[in-house]
């Protein structure tokens, strides 16, 4: 064994309001992207990834130069070339920049798209909030009937249901230049109501109503919800838990923004989209200990005794990946006991043992890990021999289930 240096130098920490994800969270994160893909999947939206930095004029013209996401939160750099480049506040921006820029436009509309993705605000880090945080989001692009409104809330509303979080939509219309222009000084102060709303807005606004209630999407009609980004019109709505204390906290949020696209140099396109913040939902799913699906548990654990075995073991374990049989090994430990032992911690249903007495034989040991029974086969054999046993196991749990 070399000798172990002892610590002397300074260690560098995680940089403020940033965040490690570390293994015995990522079940959440796991969770939370499979339900948003499968959700994705159900109703037609189709993943994108946009770059992290994006030119600081982008989110100037989208966002808004006055919105605190872009005048005091955002990192904005010049980079040796001389671009004035920024982290990305939000996605919003990068997803309707890359649907101009591809031709998106041109494609049978309306376009949908999700993502799941880090943005980056140089917000004050306090609980639940952080410099760098997860979004995922769905937009629709090039669709302006309001059942899409609906759908959009109530999709929002079911994956954060789903995730087992009890949450409402808060939910308002902010109107279009139509109706607000004429009262925009005085909706800066104070909180928009519907009652400002021009017919066509409030056609838009009712129908939606509508069909939340149709979906029984629980709803309130908040007149605070304006959105903090410039580019909204319409629809705003925000998914919201209630505290024990009555406090609303924000898990996601989302809008129309019809003008967007044209505003970013394409043709007029109506569009609406949502984004949820990824850590707050786990916040939320550990405090209300939201149910999390059993952890993984191999098929096999390979347990070896003896330098040949090892090597015998290093195939063995190939093959039975190939086959896909899930498995788990400690290969660098050397005793026995302390293999098995990780085998049952690990929960494996079956373990194969090969020691020095095997390899001569060219057999190999399969011990059951829930009875503690053992049986010699051949090698040659041992995958197609844990198979048949799996596939008895899955079958004999199948038949206690349905008793
Ligand atoms: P917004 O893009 O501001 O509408 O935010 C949408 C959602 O992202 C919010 O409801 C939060 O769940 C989440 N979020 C926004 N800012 C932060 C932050 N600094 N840290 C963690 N989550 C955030």
């Amino acid at each position: 064994m070399p000798k172990v240096k002892k610590a002397s130098k300074s260690v560098i920490k995680l940089v403020k309001g940033m965040k490690d994800i570390l293994p015995n969270e990522q079940v959440y994160w796991e969770l939370i992207r499979n339900k948003v893909s499968a959700a994705a999947r159900d109703y037609g939206f189709q993943y994108i990834d946009t770059p992290v930095v994006e030119a600081t004029a982008l989110f100037k013209r989208a966002v808004g130069e006055e919105t605190d996401a872009v005048s005091k939160e955002m990192y904005s750099f010049v980079d040796q070339g001389g671009e004035k480049l920024s982290l990305r506040p939000e996605n919003t921006a990068g997803v309707v920049r890359a649907y101009i820029e591809h031709g998106m436009l041109n494609l049978p509309q309306p376009v949908k798209l999700f993502y799941f993705a880090p943005q980056f605000r140089h917000d004050k880090p306090q609980a639940g909030r952080y410099r760098q945080f997860w979004q995922f989001g769905f937009e629709v692009l090039g669709e302006n009937d309001p059942i899409v409104d609906a759908q959009m809330i109530s999709l929002s509303y079911f994956i954060l249901q789903e995730l087992g979080l009890n949450v409402e939509v808060q939910v308002n219309s902010i109107g279009d230049d139509n109706c607000v222009k004429k009262c925009q000084d005085l909706a800066k102060d104070a909180p928009q109501t519907v009652d400002h709303l021009c017919d066509e807005c409030n056609k838009h606004f009712t129908s939606v109503l509508e069909y939340l209630d149709e979906l029984d999407v629980k709803y309130n009609l908040n007149s605070k919800i304006v959105r903090g980004l410039d580019y909204y019109t319409r629809t705003a709505w925000e998914i919201v838990e209630t505290s024990e204390e009555g406090k609303l906290n924000a898990l996601g949020g989302g809008g129309r923004y019809d003008d967007l696209v044209y505003l970013m140099g394409g043709r007029q396109t109506p569009a609406i989209g949502f984004a949820c913040g990824v850590e707050r939902i786990i916040n939320k799913m550990k405090d209300v200990k939201a149910p999390l699906p059993e952890n993984w548990r191999p098929d096999v654990y390979v347990a070896t005794l003896g330098p040949e075995a090892r090597k015998k073991a290093l195939h063995l374990l190939l093959e039975l990946r190939k086959e896909n049989v899930s498995v788990s090994e400690d290969l660098a430990k050397t005793g026995l006991k302390g293999q098995l032992e990780s085998a049952d911690k690990k929960g494996a249903r079956f373990a194969l043992i090969l020691g020095q007495k095997e390899i001569v034989d060219g057999t190999v040991l399969i011990r059951d890990m829930e009875n503690g029974v053992q049986e010699v086969v051949d090698i040659k054999k041992a995958v197609k021999e844990v198979q048949k046993r799996l596939e008895h196991h899955l079958i004999a749990k199948v038949l206690k289930k349905s008793k």
